[in-house]
């Protein structure tokens, strides 16, 4: 077949694919001016957002979630989900922000976790006129040393060796100004409620001990990655109550 022929041919699909695509688009638009279009993971294009697809989207969103691997950022933990013995993740990095009130380098995390670690760190001392800063009192410990902790320790307040998120490399203790942060603190542990999610960490430990196994703990920010961080904070849910309402279903 003579070759400009087979070049017209191809280029005229595509030109008239893409005038049908978008003219399907266009009708689209028009007729439903104002439903909110999502991507639906079975059919593979943008739909109008029913219950349906948005059912689709959170189970396409559950599947791509590990809850179950120690080196997994959404590992789930606590007494019946610990990590493996002597489990270490293996890129534990200084954490490296200019932003935090005292040496951010004595602590370490996963080198994922402390990346976005500093971005935060950045935002929330720039929404704050850079007069405040967030402190870290604790990141990444080893199990030795969480040994050493939970030995003084209830249950309540301190995880048992094996199971905190602190020896994931994935949680911090955080403070402002030196001050360790209370849900009192109003604006600025208001700020990392409403933010904390877009540099993908998640408050652990917000709704009591019947819920989350530990007491209230506004100052405990565990890295989740985004789709975690952000199905919690728009369902305003604490990791546990997400976890044994979806994940576990506890026969109650
Ligand atoms: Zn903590």
């Amino acid at each position: 077949m003579n070759k400009n022929l087979i070049v017209f041919c191809a280029l005229f699909g595509l030109f008239w694919g893409g005038i049908s695509f978008w003219w399907d688009m266009l009708q689209f638009a028009n007729v439903h001016p104002n439903i909110p279009r999502v991507y639906n993971p079975i059919s593979g294009f943008y739909e109008p957002k029913t219950e349906e697809i948005q059912e689709l989207i959170e189970i396409e969103k559950i599947k791509n979630m590990d809850f179950y691997s120690d080196d997994s950022f959404q590992k789930f933990l606590d007494d019946n989900h610990p990590l493996s013995a002597n489990y270490e993740a293996a890129d534990i990095v200084k954490i490296n922000s200019d932003f935090t009130s005292n040496r951010s380098s004595d602590f370490k995390l996963r080198k994922k976790a402390a990346e976005m670690f500093e971005g935060m760190a950045r935002a929330f001392s720039n929404a704050f006129g850079f007069k405040a800063k967030l402190t870290i009192n604790s990141a990444r410990r080893s199990q030795k040393f969480q040994r050493q902790l939970a030995s003084n320790c209830s249950v309540w307040r301190c995880a048992k060796p094996g199971t905190s998120e602190h020896e994931a490399g994935l949680a911090l203790d955080l403070g402002v100004n030196w001050w360790n942060i209370k849900a009192w603190s109003g604006k600025y542990y208001q700020w990392l409620v409403d933010n904390a999610h877009k540099y993908w960490f998640h408050n652990s430990y917000q709704k009591w001990m019947e819920i989350d196994g530990k007491i209230v703990e506004p100052w405990h920010w565990r890295y989740v990655w985004v789709e975690l961080a952000t199905i919690l904070h728009d369902e305003e849910q604490s990791f546990a109550e997400y976890f044994y309402e979806n994940i576990e279903p506890k026969n109650l």
